[in-house]
């Protein structure tokens, strides 16, 4: 049986960054994904000559955050090439502008400009001490004491929704102050050379440069427990693997119900990761062009909601809207070499899902047509330029990195949040977490790295 001082269950953002991080410092790591492709939800794969994120990804900070510093820390500073975002817009009903506090403060009416400027210059002046109170505070309740305008909170609720795929009824107002201050305040907003692939990938090389291995289509089927303390994996092949150092990347309600054992917990622990509730799935359009029809990187579309007639139809799975809010993300307008030349364009939209209870009941091409006439509604000339198109639905997540298909993890909301989210280290020994579902802060796969270098600490002052 091999031994090692590290394993890491999973090579998504955090556990190809604690990875990385571990193998620099001189540990003999371990690491394998039941995935043929590195990365989880931060990955791409090839179609038909273009190279496709999972998802649809903008990174908050870039290169300033916790996925540069990870490398900064590994003294691999330029491993990722950054392009920073510097063209994005929003569109909104019919109507495109920039995406700028400028020009969201404009289009509200003048009696309301001023609410919405106080609290854009709250998010600069207000203090740590004063953002820790707020932990607790949904966005919502936060944002109603500057103004209570629809509009107002459609803006806000699209950058919420966009940070953390949860509703401003729940999400964390301290939360969502210190991730758009930190977005405001770095302006480098920014998306790989390479796509998303290249974040994990660059962590990887960094671990196999410091005598890592990487173990892929090798899934963990247990965490071997004896004596209260988690010393090893068996993985699906039936090979075990120890060291002293546990680490699941992996969906934490599994690593806990399943992969160790929920018996090897403290009750309320174990019902406590059991009760945990994962941020919103999504589904996402993608379009390939024979030429390209923007120079936009990003485009926040938002689009006014009209609820069914009938509340229950979206219970049923049934109520497809005509038009839907979201993200555009241009990966070639960021990287032409991720489409087959120079002239194609690759477009990608993505929006947040109903309940995923609803999925088996949902008609997949209906929403593709929305996410379609959505998507034709910000670039209409694309319409006789399409090479193909394909709709990624939330099932396809699910089969690349579990936890119910869902964007982030665990959510971050009021309830899970800062003292009340899980913690890196678990209460089974030997056990810990490095992922966007325990500890950390940020944006998605900010929070993961975060988590990571959080995580990499702990170690470290454990010798
Ligand atoms: C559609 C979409 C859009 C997004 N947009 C953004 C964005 O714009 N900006 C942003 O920063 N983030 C975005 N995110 C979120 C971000 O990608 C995730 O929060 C982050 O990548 C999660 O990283 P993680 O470390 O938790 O690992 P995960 O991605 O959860 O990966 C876990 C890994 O563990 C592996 N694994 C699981 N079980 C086992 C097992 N038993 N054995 C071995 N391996 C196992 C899986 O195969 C997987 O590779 C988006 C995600 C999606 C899906």
């Amino acid at each position: 049986m091999k031994e090692y001082d590290a394993i890491i269950i999973g090579t998504g953002i955090g556990g190809a960054a604690v990875g990385a991080l571990l193998a620099h410092a001189g540990r003999k790591v371990f690491i394998c994904d039941k995935n043929k492709i590195v990365g989880g939800r931060c990955t791409s794969y090839e179609h038909k000559g273009f190279t496709l994120d999972l998802g649809v990804h903008l990174f908050g900070v870039g290169d300033k955050g916790s996925l540069g510093e990870v490398l900064r820390m590994t003294k691999e500073p330029d491993a990722i090439e950054w392009v920073i975002a510097r063209r994005s817009t929003q569109q909104v009903g019919g109507e495109s502008k920039k995406y700028s506090q400028k020009d969201m403060i404009r289009s509200l009416p003048e009696n309301e400009q001023t609410n919405l400027t106080n609290l854009f210059g709250r998010v600069h002046t207000i203090t740590d001490q004063e953002i820790d109170e707020l932990w607790y505070v949904p966005v919502e309740t936060w944002v109603n004491g500057y103004t209570k305008h629809p509009l107002a909170h459609a803006f806000i609720n699209s950058i919420v929704a966009q940070y953390f795929c949860v509703a401003p009824q729940v999400a964390s107002a301290a939360e969502f102050i210190k991730c758009f201050k930190e977005v405001l305040v770095a302006r480098s907003s920014a998306y790989p050379k390479g796509g998303c692939i290249a974040i994990p990938k660059a962590y990887l090389m960094v671990l196999e440069k410091y005598g890592g291995e990487v173990k892929l289509n090798a899934a963990v089927q247990k965490i071997i427990v004896e004596n209260g303390t988690a010393v090893g994996i068996r993985l699906e092949d039936g090979s075990e693997l120890r060291a002293p150092v546990i680490i699941s990347n992996a969906d934490i309600k599994a690593t806990v119900a399943e992969l160790a054992g929920s018996e090897h917990f403290p009750k309320e622990y174990a019902e406590k990761i059991a009760q945990l509730t994962w941020a919103a799935s999504c589904i996402m359009y993608k379009v390939g062009l024979k030429e390209k029809v923007t120079d936009d990187q990003l485009r926040m579309s938002v689009s006014p909601a009209k609820p069914p007639q009938d509340a229950s139809e979206v219970e049923k799975g049934i109520y497809v809207p005509e038009m839907v809010s979201g993200m555009i993300v241009v990966p070639t307008n960021y990287d032409s070499a991720l489409g087959p030349d120079e002239d194609k364009q690759l477009i990608c939209f993505g929006t947040g899902m109903p309940d995923t209870k609803t999925w088996g009941k949902l008609e997949w091409d209906k929403w593709q047509q929305t996410l379609r006439r959505s998507l034709l509604s910000s670039y209409p000339e694309a319409e006789d330029k399409i090479l193909w198109e394909k709709m990624d639905t939330p099932q396809l997540v699910e089969a690349y990195a579990g936890e119910e298909g869902n964007i982030i993890g665990v959510g971050q909301t009021v309830d899970q949040i800062h003292e009340r989210r899980p913690s890196v280290v678990s209460p089974l020994k030997g056990l810990y977490f490095a992922s966007a579902e325990a500890g950390g802060h940020g944006i998605g796969t900010e929070l993961a790295a975060s988590s990571a270098i959080e995580l990499f600490k702990v170690l470290a002052s454990e010798g």
